[in-house]
């Protein structure tokens, strides 16, 4: 199994996909009406002098069939990103419907006569290159009814549909070229006369012509129609547009009809790559959103909305790395809601979430210097991360902390500390470098102390804060204690 048949079989995995079942927007529905009415206009009134003779520009051959051939193919390729996400037998068809016009227009233009050589490439003459513009033209709306008419069923896993998938088109793309070419150009009716159309070419264009009014009618007709349909729409009003003037209107090739019927040939083969090269710049914005909003939900505390263990430990490191690179201090407070798991018998968890939330907002508006970090450590502990200040600085901080949180006057009736809820408050600050010196981890070693001895510190302290009577400030260093009772 693949990589991507395991992925859509879990639908937890399965990710979303977009032009194929997004319904299409007010204003994308107005430019895709707009662009059909335009070339609907374009196509009344060229249609009078479809047949007015124009000079015979035969670089305009290669350069339309080249341009048809590379976007058909990048459409094609495109979509079968889209198959790869929502996996539909529709999706499938449509990425031959591309493929099969990408090969037809490759394979016209080497029969063109004259082109490569009096016979083109393939051998072909008038006949031949006709023939294959009816071939091409009639396959594309067949395989588009097919798309319209499968409705979201599941194709089997990959293995099994791409070589039958791709088998197909080029098979049918060579029966068709064999069919045009073989036997001298006989197998088939003469439809050319010259540079002229002859009178079985009105019953065959038009047969064509209608193939392509069924295919949008199909497209109309679908029950959910998506961004995709809507566009493919448009597509097939240019493909009507194009058979109308180059094949039905006209008179023969290099008369107006013949290059502005090419010209809606592109147009159509343009309208689906546009909306699919516009999407991938969406899905890249999206995606830079997501990952946006999933780097704040990994680093945020879901109750508190502070900083959370994992933001904390990162946060820690590297204040920790730049205080050892600029021998500043670096202070850490533990603090711990007194008694809580009373307030919680007491009142209720849920005013036990809203007590934390309260306790996180007054640590947040304490720690907004660059560099410093409030954060939920754990359960009912928060964490105050504070580089650069020095011991006197941190513990007035502590303390304004703990006599903002007694101001707020929190009702704690099971408190065995008062009435009010409170907390206490390790406090450890340390210059890394100096104890890296201490250690004697030479400088420039790559050996450095862990971070961690600072949490330790600050856990020890918030130990002699509780041991003391809680609702107070303790501080230690790491290599001795001194509790100052608040
Ligand atoms: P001490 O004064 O020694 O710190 O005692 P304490 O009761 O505060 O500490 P203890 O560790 O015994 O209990 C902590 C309580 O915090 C227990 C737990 O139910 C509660 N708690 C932890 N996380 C949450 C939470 O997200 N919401 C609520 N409502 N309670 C929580
Ligand atoms: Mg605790
Ligand atoms: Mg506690």
């Amino acid at each position: 199994m693949s990589k991507y048949d395991s992925m859509t079989q879990d639908p937890m995995l399965r990710p979303p996909a977009f032009l194929s079942n997004l319904p299409p927007g007010r204003r994308e529905y107005r430019l895709a009406v707009a662009l059909a009415a335009v070339s609907l206009l374009v196509f009344l009134i060229a249609a009078p002098f479809a047949t007015t003779p124009l000079p015979k520009q035969w670089a305009f051959i290669p350069v339309y069939e080249s341009a048809l051939v590379i976007n058909d193919l990048i459409t094609s390729v495109l979509l079968f990103g889209q198959f790869l996400i929502n996996r539909t037998r529709a999706m499938l068809v449509l990425v031959c419907a591309y493929a099969f016009t990408a090969l037809m227009a490759a394979v016209h233009a080497l029969s063109f006569p004259g082109l490569f050589g009096a016979q083109g490439v393939i051998g072909g003459d008038a006949q031949t290159t006709a023939w294959l513009y009816m071939f091409w033209h009639a396959g594309f709306p067949v395989l588009v009814m097919a798309y319209a008419r499968l409705d979201g069923q599941i194709a089997a896993p990959l293995r099994r549909t791409m070589p039958l998938a791709i088998g197909s088109v080029v098979l049918g793309v060579l029966v068709i070229a064999l069919l045009a070419t073989l036997g001298e150009h006989t197998l088939l009716p003469s439809i050319m006369q010259g540079n002229g159309y002859s009178s079985i070419m009105r019953g065959v264009a038009t047969s064509v012509w209608a193939l392509s009014a069924l295919a949008l009618y199909s497209l109309w007709k679908r029950r959910t129609q998506s961004v995709l349909d809507m566009w493919l729409m448009v597509t097939m009003c240019s493909w009507l547009c194009d058979i109308g003037l180059s094949a039905v209107f006209n008179g023969g090739r290099f008369d107006l009809g013949f290059y502005a019927g090419r010209m809606f040939g592109l147009l159509a083969a343009s309208f689906v790559l546009c909306v699919l090269l516009i999407e991938n710049g969406w899905m890249y914005l999206r995606l830079l959103d997501t990952t946006r909003e999933l780097q704040r939900l990994s680093t945020v505390d879901a109750l508190t909305s502070i900083a959370n263990r994992r933001a904390f430990d990162d946060a820690l490191a590297g204040e920790w790395r730049r205080a050892i690179r600029n021998n500043t201090m670096l202070s850490l407070l533990l603090i711990d809601v007194d008694h809580f798991k009373l307030y919680n018998d007491h009142y209720g968890h849920v005013a036990g979430d809203e007590c934390l939330k309260s306790v996180a907002g007054v640590l947040g508006r304490m720690a907004q210097r660059s560099g410093e970090l409030a954060a939920r450590y754990g359960g009912e502990e928060f964490a105050v991360l504070l580089p650069y200040l020095d011991m006197h600085e941190v513990l007035e901080l502590a303390e304004r902390i703990r006599s903002d949180l007694a101001e707020l006057a929190l009702p704690h009736a099971a408190s065995r500390v008062g009435n009010k809820v409170t907390v206490s408050i390790g406090v450890a600050s340390i210059r890394p470098a100096s104890i890296q010196a201490e250690q004697g981890v030479l400088a420039g070693s790559g050996l450095t102390v862990d971070p961690v001895a600072l949490v330790v510190a600050a856990d020890e302290a918030l130990y002699f804060a509780k041991e003391a009577g809680r609702n107070r400030v303790s501080v230690s260093g790491v290599t001795g204690d001194t509790a100052l009772a608040a």
